[in-house]
């Protein structure tokens, strides 16, 4: 009975009801008019400068780099003009000199190195190839070519950067190693996402990561960005994807449902008091909070027969992972979960009880990342809901996407609630893999050729 008690409390705090959701799309579309006024608001709504819609009808070829933290991927994708394109990429790892102090020149070589191998020769030395540059660093953009460097993180210290325009260092770069290249384009990780979508579905209108973290952009009305002038643009388009970094909404801490298990990680993390609601939804953290909760029942010696294990002792031992293995397993006697505990976790002799607890806890706060990451969604939608009287299609990637049972189904079930079938049966969500290397060679066809 202690138990059912605890389970209980626990049930009630992470519960996402309608009304709770249809709070949190007025919280979203709150901070996102904030965002589309003023500068320096909780969540950022940052113009892409990206105005061109690709109509799946162009053709050529463009490159595309994409530095994570790990790693370095360029690639040259072809586009065919029928809406298919082709795609050789290389990927090179990062080395810590280069983190520390030789990254441009580093780039610059890689990409020579790519073009040396391929044999992609140019045919004319005055056209140097087009290339946009997906670069997950945060940067304050000023142009569609040209975004200073705010600051530096994973691990990343190379002098001499922070406050510079990024595109300017690696060009000067290409320059000093003869590179004939010419970056005309810097983007996020979420554009490629929705550009890449939008070549093969030229009426997509929001790219959407679940991964790691997550974030989504959208196509805004330029009338809309009261905080942005067109200052900076040669023509003036009635269209502009705007990049909302939306891992930041409630920062404020107001709307979205806390429990105690999400404070505890939020106080502990790096980035207290930042992100978090992809602190509540995304792969780096679920795992996490679902953890807390876990030694929580632990602790009140209702779980596991109050033991625990060095490795669940250790913060993020528990990958986001290991959930979608357990929320899936509907074996008689829960054997993914038992192995789950038993070996990975180290910690023997479960009971079905046990076990059953483990999988109820991850359904519970998985279902509520699932419930929250389509609230989201929809508050986008309805943002600016005219855009739903026709077909449109979102193109999304990650990990929490593409693995967690029943993610899309999740984001679909609330559409029709939210906004009804009608408009729902609008909507086409499809996985878009590879944002940053496809979607990224069609920024930079859609920049080189404007519509
Ligand atoms: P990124 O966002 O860094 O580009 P991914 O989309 O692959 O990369 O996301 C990685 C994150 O997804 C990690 O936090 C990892 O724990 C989580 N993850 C990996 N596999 C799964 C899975 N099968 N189910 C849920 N989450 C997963």
């Amino acid at each position: 009975p202690y138990l059912n008690t605890l389970l209980k409390q626990i049930y009630d705090e992470f519960y996402v009801s309608d009304e709770k959701v249809d709070e949190i799309i007025k919280g979203f579309h709150d901070e996102m008019r904030a965002g589309l006024d003023e500068h320096n608001v909780l969540l950022p709504m940052i113009p892409s400068y990206v105005t061109g819609r690709p109509t799946g009808k162009e053709s050529g070829s463009y490159l595309a780099l994409d530095l994570g933290g790990t790693n370095l991927r360029v690639c040259l994708v072809t586009l065919n003009g029928d809406s298919t394109f082709d795609m050789i990429q290389q990927k090179f790892t990062i080395s810590q000199e280069a983190k520390d102090f030789t990254l441009f020149d580093w780039i610059a070589q890689c990409v020579d190195i790519f073009l040396e191998e391929n044999k992609i020769s140019y045919d004319d030395f005055t056209k140097p190839t087009p290339c946009a540059f997906t670069f997950s660093f945060p940067i304050d953009q000023t142009g569609i070519a040209r975004g200073n460097l705010i600051m530096w993180n994973k691990g990343f210290s190379v002098p001499n950067a922070v406050g510079r325009d990024i595109v300017t260092l690696t060009q000067n770069a290409f320059t000093r190693k003869h590179v004939n290249v010419k970056i005309v384009a810097i983007i996020n990780d979420t554009i490629g996402s929705l550009m890449a979508s939008a070549y093969t579905n030229p009426n997509c209108y929001m790219g959407i990561i679940f991964g790691t973290g997550t974030n989504a952009c959208y196509w805004e009305k330029v009338s809309n960005i009261k905080k942005w002038s067109t200052g900076n643009l040669d023509r003036n388009p009635d269209e502009m994807i705007v990049n909302m970094e939306w891992g930041a909404f409630d920062n404020k801490l107001q709307v979205l449902p806390f429990t105690p298990h999400d404070n505890k990680l939020n106080r502990k993390s790096q980035n207290h008091g930042l992100q978090v609601f992809e602190k509540m939804i995304s792969g780096m953290y679920l795992g996490e909070v679902i953890r807390n909760a876990i030694l929580w029942l632990v602790d009140r010696r209702v779980l596991f027969g109050g033991r625990s294990s060095e490795i669940l002792n250790n913060a993020y031992s528990l990958d986001t992972a290991y959930v979608s293995v357990i929320v899936a397993d509907d074996s008689p006697n829960l054997d993914e979960v038992r192995m789950f505990i038993e070996s990975t976790l180290s910690i023997p002799g479960t009971t079905f009880t046990d076990r059953a607890v483990v999988k109820n806890v991850c359904k519970l706060i998985g279902g509520r990342a699932k419930r929250l990451s389509a609230a989201a969604m929809c508050a986008v939608l309805l943002w600016r809901p005219e855009v739903l009287d026709n077909p449109i299609t979102i193109g999304v990637d990650g990990s929490m996407y593409q693995f967690y049972p029943k993610f899309a189904e999740s984001l679909k079930v609330e559409a029709i609630r939210v906004l009804g079938k009608e408009k729902a049966d609008n909507l086409n969500i499809i996985l878009s893999k590879d944002g940053s290397g496809v979607g990224a060679a069609v920024v930079a066809m859609t920049v080189s050729k404007p519509a």
